[in-house]
């Protein structure tokens, strides 16, 4: 291959790939969406805040991509189906799934953590995945090949300052998407998932009670690297490597994308 052949397949390194983006109306979600346009795939967001999510379509085709929204409650196994289904009438494909929807609950003592809070994380955070790697997993395996990526969380690897069913829902998500490698791989699709580090974004704002502009100055405050704080740009950069040939070999591993933090000896000052 020529090397200017190589350079603009680099360029694009999702080009006729068909792409499924759960949580895509805001956040890691939305960056990602926009990145993985401007990378050749065509893109589906799916979300339950509509107007949100059509405007985020609006402005990737505006800016020459192709995207498309479907409202989509990731709890909601026929929602799931149904957003599969609507990628694969329209394009006749589907190679990437990211499980990225997520939510939580303000933070409170584990001791008065009530089980219809456990039971709402759980029901996005856990069956939401398992509903996208089900019914992506089946499209994906009958075709041979696909990426499916989760999102997990710097507290699927660690205690978190955050509350104990996101932490336990993120912790399942690691498991969910190993046994999902193993058996899918054997069909050729590859199923990892991505553990981002504290970032602003609405639902860490929510979680922790601050406004973006705090919520920015403790993200900064919690960086090992020197450099910057960790943006929703940077997590959909390692959500492009897992969804892109490149990872072909990539499978059942949990990427955390934290500069350094969870391998950070607190001891050590
Ligand atoms: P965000 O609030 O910007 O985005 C979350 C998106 O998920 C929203 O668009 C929301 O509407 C959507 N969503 C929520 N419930 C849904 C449902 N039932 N069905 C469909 N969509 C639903 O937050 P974010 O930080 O971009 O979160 C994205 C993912 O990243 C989540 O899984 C979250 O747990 C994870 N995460 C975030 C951080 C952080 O610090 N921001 C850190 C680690 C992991």
């Amino acid at each position: 291959m020529k090397s200017s052949a190589v350079l603009s397949s680099l360029a694009r390194r999702l080009e006729g790939k068909v792409a499924i983006i759960t949580g895509g109306a805001s956040g890691i979600g939305e960056s990602t969406a926009r990145l993985f346009a401007r990378h050749g795939a065509k893109v589906v967001v799916a979300d339950i805040q509509d107007e949100n999510g059509q405007e985020v379509c609006r402005e990737i085709v505006g800016d020459g991509g192709v995207a498309s929204y479907v409202h989509c409650d990731v709890s909601s196994e026929a929602d799931v189906q149904a957003t599969v289904e609507t990628a694969l009438r329209s394009h006749g494909r589907l190679d990437i799934m990211f499980n990225n929807a997520g939510t939580i609950v303000e933070y409170r003592p584990l001791l008065d953590i009530d089980r219809s809070d456990f039971e709402k994380v759980f029901s996005v955070n856990v069956i939401g995945v398992f509903l996208g790697v089900k019914h992506a997993g089946r499209a994906m395996a009958s075709a041979g090949r696909g990426s499916i990526i989760n999102t997990a969380s710097g507290a699927s690897v660690m205690a978190a300052m955050t509350v104990s069913p996101y932490t336990a829902s993120k912790h399942a998500v690691v498991g969910l998407t190993r046994d999902a490698a193993v058996e899918l791989g054997r069909c050729g699709v590859r199923v990892n998932c991505v553990s981002p580090h504290l970032l602003a974004s609405p639902l860490a704002c929510r979680a922790l009670g601050m406004d973006t502009r705090a919520m920015e100055d403790a993200v900064e405050k919690s960086s090992v690297l020197s450099a910057a704080a960790l943006k929703a740009q940077d997590i959909a950069e390692a959500v492009l490597y897992l969804a892109s040939d490149e990872s072909r070999y990539v499978n059942g591993h949990n990427l955390v994308v934290d500069g350094g933090y969870t391998t950070t000896n607190p001891s050590l000052g």
